[in-house]
């Protein structure tokens, strides 16, 4: 099993890079942000909450998120490992996701930090926001994530620091010069 969770800043590519290490290594995907449009996208009661709240830029509450991640986890009792994209956001989302895995005997095998500066984030998510349709991808929400992660997901880095999983890189360069530094972590891990 290798279970690995992809982090960073919105607009640090960790939807790109998770579908290619989902590829190469043969994992399922788990996406917060994919399954809260997908609830939006369905008009279902979560959806109608989550809209409001991701146009603004804010979190869904943690209780709500942990739940969907847990249920999302007995989707696939034969996986071979998941990518966990967007989840954990909160220090307390990262010790549920502990206890989910530990109830399955399974656990986090390493956390990889895509790192990118501020402006560059701003920028791509301006130039996503032209074709993406997000309501999340403007001036004024953009500002406003980046404020919320540095307030409540920063946190998490020393969450994985002290269990000795973060693993630092540099988010610049080519989609697949990011991906050359991702494998290289995954590999030193997973021999
Ligand atoms: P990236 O561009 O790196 O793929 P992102 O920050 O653009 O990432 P998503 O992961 O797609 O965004 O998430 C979009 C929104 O969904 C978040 O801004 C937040 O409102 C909500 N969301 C996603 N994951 C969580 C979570 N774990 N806890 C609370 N809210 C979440
Ligand atoms: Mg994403």
């Amino acid at each position: 099993m290798l279970n690995v969770v992809i982090f960073g800043a919105p607009g640090s590519g960790k939807g790109t890079q998770s579908e290619l290490i989902e590829k190469k290594y043969g994992l399922v995907h788990l996406s917060t942000g994919d399954i809260l449009r997908a609830e939006i996208a369905k008009g279902s009661e979560i959806g109608k909450l989550a809209d409001g709240l991701i146009s603004k830029g804010h979190f869904i509450p943690d209780d709500l998120m942990i739940r969907i991640l847990n249920a999302h986890l007995d989707m696939y009792p034969t996986a071979n490992g998941f990518i966990f994209d967007g989840f954990p956001r909160t220090l307390t989302q990262a010790e549920a996701l502990d206890t989910m895995l530990k109830n399955r005997n399974l656990k986090v095998s390493l956390m990889l930090n895509i790192d990118v500066d501020t402006n560059e984030l701003v920028k791509r998510l301006l130039n996503r926001g032209k074709t993406s349709g997000r309501s999340d991808d403007n001036l004024q929400t953009i500002h406003e994530r980046i404020q919320v992660y540095e307030t409540k997901t920063l946190p998490v880095i020393q969450f994985y620091d002290r269990q000795k999983k973060h693993h630092r890189i540099k988010g610049t360069g080519t989609m697949e010069e990011v991906f050359e530094r991702i494998c290289n972590e995954i590999d030193s891990v997973n021999r």
